[in-house]
């Protein structure tokens, strides 16, 4: 799936405890960075390449993230930097199997080619878990999981006022979450006045 859909998922993954700002984001990290191996078309493009000859792109990319070396490290690098490090280990190993499980459904190519993920690498190339039915990266499943997720943000700015925005720019983020409560209310004084 798309980087998009990936940073939202491990947004969503970062919501139900009471984390800091530090620690959701490197649990959003590590819902994105498996991708980080896409940098590699750089190589690509530096040589000259066109997109549908990209060699190093279509070597790399869903190999060097996406296996469980990777996974290990990059948990471990975010235990290290956590403040609750129990939580931000768990959450972080969930948000990166996230990815792999969402690449293993939906991130089949425009020219019909499939995607494995090379789980045990580099320990073994003995298992590359993927489904006959890998439905491609632009199709509406992946669409609508993507709006869901960011309907599920937007809902959790309004209720709880911190968004993902918010990993970038604390100003913004309280932008974005006045701009909510002032088109639908404050969902404390609703609760208040409800009870
Ligand atoms: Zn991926």
């Amino acid at each position: 799936m798309n980087v998009l859909t990936h940073f939202l998922a491990g947004w969503a993954l970062s919501l139900p405890p009471d984390l800091e700002r530090r620690d959701r984001a490197l649990i959003v990290f590590a819902s994105v960075a498996p991708d980080l191996d896409a940098v590699v078309l750089v190589g690509d493009l530096a040589r000259g390449r066109a997109l549908d000859d990209c060699v190093l792109f279509a070597t790399y990319h869903h190999v060097l993230g996406h296996n469980i070396l990777f996974a290990a490290l990059t948990v471990f690098g975010c235990v290290l930097l956590a403040r609750r490090k129990a939580l931000v280990g768990g959450l972080s190993l969930l948000a990166i199997h996230l990815h792999f499980l969402c690449d293993i459904v939906g991130s089949r190519g425009p020219d019909g080619s499939q995607w494995a993920i090379p789980y045990l690498l580099p320990f073994s190339k003995a298992w590359n878990p993927a489904v006959g039915w890998q439905w491609a990266l632009n199709a509406w499943p992946n669409i609508v999981f993507t709006i869901a997720l960011l309907a599920l943000a937007l809902y959790a700015a309004w209720t709880r006022g911190c968004s993902p925005v918010g990993l970038f720019s604390e100003r913004a983020d309280r932008a974005l979450v006045s701009t909510l409560r002032h088109r639908f209310g404050n969902p404390h004084q609703r609760l208040v006045t409800r009870s």
